[in-house]
């Protein structure tokens, strides 16, 4: 009797969640901002069948301190090896930005060693900006790496992805900004990551690109974000999962889609916030062809990279030569 109260309870939520992403189905996402190297072959799967199409990988913290340079190498060789590789195997085309993140930017012996490596990386294929860089705790070490890959972004012509603090937020954003103007870099190639209501409106007004992390408890929820669609307009906002190995969810952009759809925003507008400016801000670093995720592709999972493949002994692929759609 309990079991199938429960059962009962539980359906019409279910169905809902269903109907609602049922919405945008044929609609098509590029996620910009997740860290799928700590995210599940399932994900991927799930992220395919919502509609996303592409995604970017920044380049962050692992969650623990790195306590040497090869750790860098092994991680950044991944984001443009193994992780792209496994991403193509869903049939989502993977790109990625590289950088020293903010927090280990205060180890400043290993932060050197990486900023003679970061040459090495930023100028591979499918690197479409300097990223994720900005502030953590606003120290002074911080500070210096920053301006570093300012300058290194800016001699490779490559857009930027700056993460801006949890803590003191309004005035590590406008930090960011300013000093991005005093290296003379263009807003326009600028991304200024995990905005909310108190920095949305400088940061657009300085011409800079606004970037939104849809994330559970911590940033921002899709109500909230819906309302700033509304009150701003789409031109030059996006929205992405930030999903990593924290609480957060790698169906953010289509979820969002789908509310945005409910509470009567345009297709048009959902297209621009949740794939179009994404794609016209990091496609500056002469990297992305919307070719290669729009038209057919070809998945087949028995594909290897460097004689490895997603599949384990005994699992059998899923090939679909004919569509990225899966439904
Ligand atoms: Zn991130």
């Amino acid at each position: 009797m309990c079991c199938s109260h429960s059962f009962e309870d539980r359906r019409p939520r279910v169905e809902a969640e269903a109907m609602n992403l049922d919405i945008i189905k044929g609609m098509k996402f590029f996620d910009p901002h997740v860290h799928m190297s700590s995210r599940t072959t399932d994900d991927y799967q799930a992220m395919a069948d919502a509609g996303i199409v592409a995604l970017i990988e920044p380049a962050f913290w692992l969650g623990q301190p790195r306590t040497g340079i090869d750790s860098f190498r092994d991680y950044y060789s991944s984001l443009v090896g193994w992780e792209r590789f496994r991403s193509s195997q869903f049939g989502i085309k993977h790109y990625c930005t590289i950088g020293l993140n903010s927090r280990e930017a205060n180890n400043e012996r290993l932060a050197e060693e990486v900023m003679e490596l970061l040459p090495l990386f930023i100028y591979k294929e499918g690197v479409v900006g300097v990223g994720e860089i900005g502030f953590d705790d606003q120290t002074a070490a911080e500070d210096k790496y920053y301006r570093m890959q300012l300058e290194l972004a800016k001699e490779a012509g490559l857009p930027i992805q700056i993460h801006t603090p949890h803590r003191d937020k309004k005035k590590g954003t406008q930090r960011s900004m300013d000093i991005a103007i005093e290296h003379g870099i263009d807003p326009k190639m600028v991304i200024i990551d995990h905005n909310n209501e108190e920095t949305v409106k400088e940061v657009l007004d300085r011409g800079f690109w606004a970037a939104f992390t849809i994330y559970p408890f911590t940033k921002m929820g899709n109500e909230r974000m819906v309302e700033v669609a509304k009150l701003y307009g789409p031109e030059r906002i996006m929205i992405n999962s930030a999903a990593d190995w924290g609480i957060s969810d790698p169906l953010a952009v289509p979820k969002t889609a789908a509310l945005m759809k409910l509470k009567g925003i345009s297709d048009e507008d959902i297209k621009m916030i949740t794939y179009s400016n994404a794609i016209a801000a990091f496609a500056q670093s002469g990297q992305i062809d919307e070719n290669d995720f729009t038209s057919p592709q070809t998945v087949d999972q028995t594909e290897k990279f460097e004689g490895n493949t997603v599949l384990r002994g005994g699992q059998q692929p899923r090939t679909d030569k004919s569509s990225i759609i899966i439904s």
